[in-house]
């Protein structure tokens, strides 16, 4: 039994009767959140209970209580170079999570030689948001059955949930369920993808602190404990925060121009803070568009300007997107089929899928 099916208590089983198994209660505790699992003999319905994990909640902690202090020292003692290396950091790494761990691992919006795969990885690695796979396999899940007991950080429970709580408390067991039913073949057929995970830990200490900590000391000889708690943790804690933002405010605060039967919203601030992935509700109902928006004004959509460069010099290829027609249809016919993870994925209704076919080879 795994730690997380530790964490429900068990308030139904099943007996034989005359007309078959019935479903017989063990106590009069609130059955509001049942899940039903099964195994080679018997139904066990399972009250969820979620439960802090203190170990992450202490690293939450620590990274933002160190990230106060950080921001204590930009204001007191740091040297400007420090600041603007962080904040050029930020932003240069921000593009491993947008157009490296979302837009093109999760999500397969576009294709990319191994030299960007690689430089991707590199970006993603140092904003210290675990490995590609887990990364990736939960946004899938996110997104298959957003909104739902199985979202990972299903904003229906709150934004507290939704921005941060979900990474310090254990998941409902759905969310369990279905991250081992969500294809990651071809994340798994991925080498790079796989060389970092397999060697997640010391990529993280290399390059989530060793790297941002070591440069501004060898440069410009700042010191290593202004250096750590600047361009570490409150680095890393900024980074966080703006991603946080595209799972709490970006599914709450906003417009909903293309299916206003789902929570993900157009929100502007976040997606000037997050490089362009604010377009939230448009990104949910076609999640496959490399752009995740309707518009490909890089003003607002940074990602989709990084995308385009390296598509000139060929290192970026077959970049899925949506036609103007698609949009018209789908923004009158809210609700069906809007949640899928991506391109590949079988639940794209084949109409939308013949079009895009069409579109690939250039006939649309
Ligand atoms: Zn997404
Ligand atoms: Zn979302």
């Amino acid at each position: 039994m795994s730690p997380d099916e530790e964490r429900t208590r068990t308030v139904m089983r099943t007996v034989p009767t005359a007309k078959g198994d019935q479903l017989v209660n063990d106590d009069s505790m609130n059955k509001k959140d049942l899940v039903t699992r099964k195994d080679e003999s018997m139904v066990v319905k399972v009250e969820y209970v979620p439960r802090i994990k203190w170990l992450d909640l202490s690293a939450q902690i620590f990274i933002h209580v160190g990230c106060l202090y950080g921001l204590y020292l930009v204001l007191t003692q740091a040297k400007w170079l420090t600041v603007l290396w962080v904040f050029v950091t930020i932003y240069t790494s921000g593009f491993g999570i947008t157009a490296g761990v979302h837009r093109l691992w999760s999500h397969k919006a576009y294709k990319a030689k191994w030299p960007l795969r690689l430089l991707l990885v590199f970006l993603f690695t140092i904003t210290g948001q675990r490995d590609v796979y887990t990364w990736a396999l939960d946004h899938r899940v996110h997104h298959k059955y957003s909104e739902t007991d199985a979202d990972p950080h299903n904003a229906k429970r709150g934004f507290f949930f939704a921005h941060v709580g979900w990474l310090f408390t254990t998941p409902h067991p759905d969310v369990v369920a279905k991250r081992k039913v969500v294809d990651m073949s071809d994340l798994e057929a991925d080498p790079i993808v796989m060389w970092q995970k397999r060697l997640y830990i010391p990529l993280f200490a290399l390059l989530a602190i060793g790297l941002p900590v070591a440069v501004p000391c060898y440069f410009w000889s700042e010191s290593l404990w202004i250096s750590f708690w600047i361009s570490f943790n409150l680095r890393f804690c900024v980074t966080l925060n703006i991603a946080f933002c595209v799972n709490s405010v970006a599914h709450m605060w906003g417009q909903r121009p293309y299916d206003k039967n789902i929570s993900p919203v157009e929100n502007v601030a976040v997606s000037i803070a997050a490089l362009g992935e604010g377009w939230h509700n448009y990104h949910h109902v076609f999640p496959w568009d490399y752009k995740t928006g309707e518009l490909g004004e890089y003003s607002l959509n940074l990602t989709t300007g990084f995308i385009d460069s390296f598509a000139r010099i060929g290192w970026v290829y077959d970049r899925k997107s949506v036609s103007p027609r698609m949009i018209h249809r789908r923004a009158h016919r809210c609700g069906d089929g809007s949640h899928v993870w991506g391109y590949g994925d079988l639940d794209i209704l084949s109409e939308d899928l013949e079009e895009l076919e069409m579109m690939d080879k250039h006939e649309l």
